[in-house]
């Protein structure tokens, strides 16, 4: 997908943070002369919102210090992971930094593994895409590449001593552990003579023992104070497929294990991740430092995760509101994903303003939705064109115009760009207007169309209520009023005052179309405060479908182009739903925020 650059507020450049701070000073004193981060998803599920804070961190520093962010698949997992989510990772990925930071996104040979023996700096394996033709031939890292390199650190490992196969069960591992305050106790199995370790590990490999039968672990302290330190497990059987490397392995290593070892073979500088990592930071050291490797190590730094309001993050919630069709996929519009909010219509770069304009801190806090909405706001008011459309229709006849007649009036395409120029729309004897701009009994400061009263008419003229039409039930069908057309622009009244203005469409010159008005998928701005169930607090009215009349010009609006539908929001054509003649638009947002109201707050 493209996104149009102009006229776009300039992206604000990251203010500086304690990570790009030890970037700066690691090039400044010559540690590193090329800075390589990374962004590593486990491809079991799909990218949300906080995944694109750490995408905009990642390939942020590398745009700002001329550096490359390796995208890496970190599926070292096989039972939870699919190629469904490494397609639509790569896809989320390539959206969110395209145009901004392509030319810093390190990719890979299709099918060939970085080899740490003949690598010299990853030379080969830096190859920053500046166009799309050029990743033709180019996918992303995957860390089960690596399990062969991996499996040979272990080995190493164990020749070294730092590393025992363990019989013991999961279980039985649980109570030797210890707890934070009591130290663990050695696992009978420590000390195993190290040839008994490598031929009980190359039969691990072979396949010779069930699941959970033994694990190989590494000989650290078990009564160190930091829980990951107390020998963890490194290896562990699996008999299961898996997404990248089929059945070649029943054997798969730790995450700690993994992680450190696939930054180091891809020439990592800075490994970022967030808080919850910074306990495993002496492991990811000791692991690295234990092998006694000939290049220079990577760092891992950590920071706070994203936490928004009114939404839940994690893949596992995620896939609970999918799997239950509580939501309609993966990208449903209202899911924090980046495949949803992109189908909403937010664009890229707001993401990225967004993520820019939090930054980068050490605690963990709730981050404001307004925040996200406002970066939404200010890019999509600069950007752009506005458009009328009634979202729930009520039938005014100008009793003055004759059938057929047809006056075009001219209306501003964007206030904010006067280079966007201006359009005509038709105006006719049949017009609609909201429902709710229309009050049969309206209270004194009611500024819209009331029996007797007068309000004019967007772009037009103002208009007198005479009469109201009923049906059977008593609701008003139809508002019968006379059009001053003097009171154009360039009429005799022009100058004439009301005190409100609404929007309109022709009724025979207007397209029918599909509206979807989405709101916040929960009712609480902490859906799990206190231990809730989060799925109890979903707002039942967070996705509202009209039937809406659009003037004729949205009629083959093209696909990717937002709209302010003028008074009531942002909204575009529905990527997967909306046809030539059969339009569906959805809401991205509305103008301004009406949930602060509603939720009472100030
Ligand atoms: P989740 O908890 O949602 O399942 P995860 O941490 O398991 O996410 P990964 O695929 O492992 O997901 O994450 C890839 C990268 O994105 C990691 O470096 C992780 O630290 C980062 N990340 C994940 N969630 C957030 C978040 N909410 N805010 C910032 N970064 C995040
Ligand atoms: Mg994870």
């Amino acid at each position: 997908m493209s996104e149009s650059v102009t006229n776009l507020p300039a992206e604000p450049a990251a203010t500086s943070d304690f990570i790009r701070d030890i970037v700066a000073a690691d090039l400044a004193s010559g540690k590193h002369t090329h800075i390589h981060t990374r962004f590593p998803p486990e491809p079991n599920g799909y990218l949300h919102i906080g995944h694109a804070k750490s995408i905009c961190l990642n390939f942020g520093i590398a745009r700002q210090f001329g550096g490359t962010c390796n995208l890496r698949m970190d599926d070292t997992n096989p039972t939870k992971e699919d190629i469904e989510y490494v397609e639509s990772i790569q896809a989320d990925v390539h959206w969110l930094i395209g145009g901004w930071a392509d030319d810093r996104l390190g990719l890979k040979p299709k099918g060939k593994t970085p080899d740490i023996l003949t690598v010299k700096g990853q030379a080969d394996f830096q190859l920053p895409a500046v166009t799309a033709g050029a990743r033709d031939g180019l996918e992303p890292f995957y860390a089960s590449d690596y399990f062969d390199q991996i499996y040979d650190y272990a080995v190493q490992l164990i020749r070294a001593g730092h590393a025992f196969v363990c019989d013991l069960s999961l279980e039985d591992m649980e109570k030797f552990r210890g707890t934070p305050d009591r130290p663990g106790t050695n696992s009978p199995f420590r000390e195993r003579s190290v040839a008994e370790n490598l031929d009980l590990f190359a039969r691990m490999k072979a396949g010779e023992f069930p699941d959970g039968a033994r694990t190989l672990r590494s000989k650290i302290d078990m009564a160190s104070p930091n829980i990951w330190l107390r020998d963890p497990v490194i290896y562990r059987i699996r008999h299961v497929e898996h997404h990248h490397t089929g059945g070649k392995w029943c054997l798969y290593p730790m995450y700690d294990f993994a992680h450190c070892l696939s930054d180091y073979i891809e020439g990592i500088t800075h490994s970022i991740c967030t808080l919850e990592f910074e306990v495993h930071r002496p492991l990811y050291d000791w692991i690295l430092n234990s092998l006694g490797l000939p290049r220079s190590l990577p760092r891992q730094i950590e920071f706070a995760r994203l936490n928004l309001g009114y939404t839940v993050m994690s893949k596992r919630k995620l896939m609970q509101l999918v799997e239950e069709k509580l939501v309609t996929g993966w990208d449903d519009p209202r899911l924090p994903t980046i495949s949803g909010l992109r189908r909403r219509g937010v664009p890229a770069s707001a993401l990225r303003t967004f993520a820019a304009t939090i930054g980068v801190t050490k605690f963990n806090a709730l981050t404001d939705v307004a925040v996200l909405e406002h970066a939404i706001r200010t890019e999509l008011n600069a950007t752009s064109q506005r458009r009328l459309a009634v979202l729930r229709p009520l039938k005014v006849v100008l009793t003055n115009l004759a059938a057929g007649e047809v006056i075009e009036f001219e209306a501003v395409n964007n206030p904010e760009d006067p280079a966007a120029g201006t359009r005509k729309i038709p105006f006719t004897r049949e017009l609609y207007i909201e429902q709710e701009d229309f009050m049969e009994v309206a209270p004194p400061k009611y500024f819209r169309l009331r029996p007797g009263g007068d309000v004019r008419l967007k772009y037009a003229c103002i208009i007198h209520c005479d009469e109201i039409v009923k049906d059977a039930t008593g609701q008003v069908v139809e508002v019968r009023c006379t059009a001053d057309l003097e009171s154009r622009a360039g009429g005799v009244n022009a100058a004439r005052k009301v005190k409100g203005t609404i929007h309109w469409v022709s009724a025979a010159q207007s397209v029918a179309a599909e509206v979807r008005l989405y709101d916040r998928l929960f009712t609480e701005e902490e859906p799990e405060q206190g231990g809730r169930d989060f799925k109890s607090v979903l707002n039942a009215h967070s996705l509202e479908v009209v039937q809406a009349r659009l003037e004729p010009s949205l009629a083959d609006a093209p696909a990717e182009t937002r709209y302010q539908f003028e008074r009531l929001g942002y909204f575009w054509p529905d990527p997967k739903d909306s046809q030539p003649g059969r339009p569906v638009f959805a809401r991205t947002i509305t103008l301004k925020d009406t949930w602060v109201k509603v939720a009472g707050k100030a």
